[in-house]
């Protein structure tokens, strides 16, 4: 077991990638605190997380990356349950997609601010109790369109290139701290946001695929936990693209 003794926050765990992240940490011995927009959600999935991992130890909340108020309660309270915070997965994420020209302001900074600016306010609630421990590893989700943009998702696309600059930042502030920031950049996976995608869309991305497949949510929960555990205590500050070879 790769996390034993361990205790992972991960936001935006109620679906897809973070609850296929959430479920892999918890079999590798991890105690998880996950949150998710609704309330919910959160107990849905907590529910079906100790159903596949009886012995696992999971805390559920319902928390809103964007509000400040939130991140901090979420941080606390997984202290109060757990004790220690010793990873953070920063993986909460929507989109609102449109042409640019076409793209309301409120629809540009809710992106921003979900994406992005999430990932700093729950950084900055966790890493306070972080500190406390000897170690710790923070894994922020990018995206291949932070890397290299997408026409209709100039919001989106803004957010995960800013997810790039902020783990190397964050990487050169804590390595002193012995805390360890690193992102994943996922190709397209098959979760609920890639399903609201047209078939005749998918069948094009697909097409531009040199593996010709679409990544599941547990091939992406892999590279998470590689980069979230001892194996990577050497790495920080690196990017992880995990997209089928869709941007090499
Ligand atoms: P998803 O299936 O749409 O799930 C999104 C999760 O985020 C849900 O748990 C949702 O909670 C939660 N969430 C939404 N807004 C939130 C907020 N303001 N505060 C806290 N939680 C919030 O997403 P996914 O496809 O697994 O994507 C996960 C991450 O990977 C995102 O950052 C996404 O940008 C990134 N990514 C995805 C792909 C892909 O192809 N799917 C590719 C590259 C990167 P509720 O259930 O309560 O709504």
């Amino acid at each position: 077991m790769k996390l034993r003794g361990k205790t992972a926050l991960i936001t935006g765990a109620s679906r897809g990638i973070g609850y296929a992240a959430a479920e892999l940490f918890l079999r590798e011995g991890a105690a998880v605190a996950i949150c998710a927009a609704s309330e919910q959600s959160a107990a849905v999935a907590k529910e079906s997380l100790l159903k596949a991992v009886p012995a696992g130890r999971v805390y559920a909340q319902a928390a809103d990356v964007s509000q400040n108020a939130d991140c901090e309660a979420f941080a606390q309270n997984a202290f109060k349950e757990f004790g220690t915070i010793d990873i953070l997965i920063n993986n909460a994420g929507i989109t609102k997609d449109t042409l640019m020209l076409r793209m309301k302001e409120a629809d540009f900074d809710a992106v921003i601010n979900v994406n992005l600016k999430g990932a700093f306010l729950m950084s900055k609630a966790a890493v306070k109790f972080m500190m406390k421990g000897a170690e710790g590893s923070i894994v922020n989700m990018s995206s291949v369109v932070g890397q290299t943009g997408n026409a209709g998702q100039v919001n989106y696309a803004a957010s995960k290139a800013g997810l790039i600059g902020l783990t190397k930042a964050m990487a050169k502030e804590f390595a002193s701290r012995n805390i360890r920031v690193n992102a994943v950049a996922p190709g397209f996976v098959n979760t609920d946001m890639t399903n609201a995608l047209s078939e005749a869309l998918k069948a094009e991305v697909l097409k531009s695929i040199p593996l010709k497949k679409f990544a599941q949510a547990a091939d992406i929960a892999k590279a998470v936990l590689f980069l979230a555990c001892g194996d990577a205590g050497y790495i920080t500050g690196q990017i992880l693209a995990v997209n089928g070879g869709l941007y090499i």
